[in-house]
């Protein structure tokens, strides 16, 4: 039997029923047409990390296994760009000035780059090698040192420098370049230190279960220098100890304090 419904309440539906039944649809862009057995309409959909724009027709009334309710439906995402776009607004800013014009993409595209971290696909695939596989079992500290940059999830802003990481390997020895890959691919997220520290000596740990591992992560912090306190270049420092670190057998903490200071 036909439904007389005006497009407006049809639209209504399609956007309750879309948003409840498919959690990768973040915004419909257009309803392009009504009638009172399908609903043809045009929405964007996020995949990976683009919208895709999908023409769909959904037959209606919808077959759900809950009513429709009358509740308003779901505040709609909206995509970047629009969004970088109302911040822009929101600090008092014309983003349609031509200086800004091309500056809400431009935000978006650097937020792929630096908020990849998110992507589990994305976790560098770590290379290991035996140890004594070539005859000589190494027994001795291993060290890498590096910078990274992250940002804190109070405030979106960077805090940023270097880290340092110890491991005593035991059976496995992971190539020297991963740990600063993986350093990266954790930092790539919004963070607190006392976090990152820990994600990035966990992975390694269970990856090559060396005898103890330990992580210094030395930054400086723009939430805490730009504003608030306003306490220009006073690095922060969290440390992440597992194994012979932690009770420092054969003084092995000492050591490693000695060689990154
Ligand atoms: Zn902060």
């Amino acid at each position: 039997m036909k439904r007389k419904e005006k497009p407006g309440v049809i639209q209504d539906r399609v956007l309750h029923f879309l948003l409840r039944t498919n959690k990768s649809v973040s915004e419909i862009a257009l309803l392009s047409d009504c009638s009172v057995s399908f609903v043809r309409l045009t929405m964007r959909r996020l995949k990976g990390d683009y919208f895709q724009r999908v023409k769909m027709h959904i037959p209606f009334p919808f077959k759900t296994k809950q009513p429709v309710s009358n509740a308003q439906p779901p505040k709609i995402q909206s995509d970047g760009v629009s969004l970088v776009r109302d911040v822009l607004r929101y600090i008092g800013e014309d983003p349609d000035r031509p200086g800004l014009q091309d500056t809400p993409a431009r935000v978006v595209a650097m937020w792929k780059e630096v908020f990849r971290g998110y992507e589990e696909a994305e976790l560098p695939k770590m290379t290991k090698f035996q140890n004594g596989a070539d005859g000589i079992i190494y027994n001795e500290m291993l060290i890498d040192t590096g910078y990274f940059f992250s940002h804190c999830e109070h405030h979106m802003v960077p805090f940023f420098g270097e880290y340092s990481y110890g491991y005593i390997p035991d059976k496995w020895i992971i190539g020297a370049s991963k740990i600063s890959r993986i350093v990266d691919h954790f930092s790539a997220r919004l963070q607190v230190a006392e976090r990152l520290v820990c994600q990035i000596v966990d992975t390694i740990e269970k990856e090559i279960q060396p005898k103890g591992s330990i992580l210094i992560m030395k930054a400086r912090h723009l939430c805490k220098e730009m504003r608030g306190v306003k306490k220009y270049n006073t690095p922060f420092e969290a440390i992440a100890v597992r194994g012979y670190f932690l009770h420092n057998i054969n003084h092995c903490k000492d050591e490693f304090l000695t060689r990154v200071r």
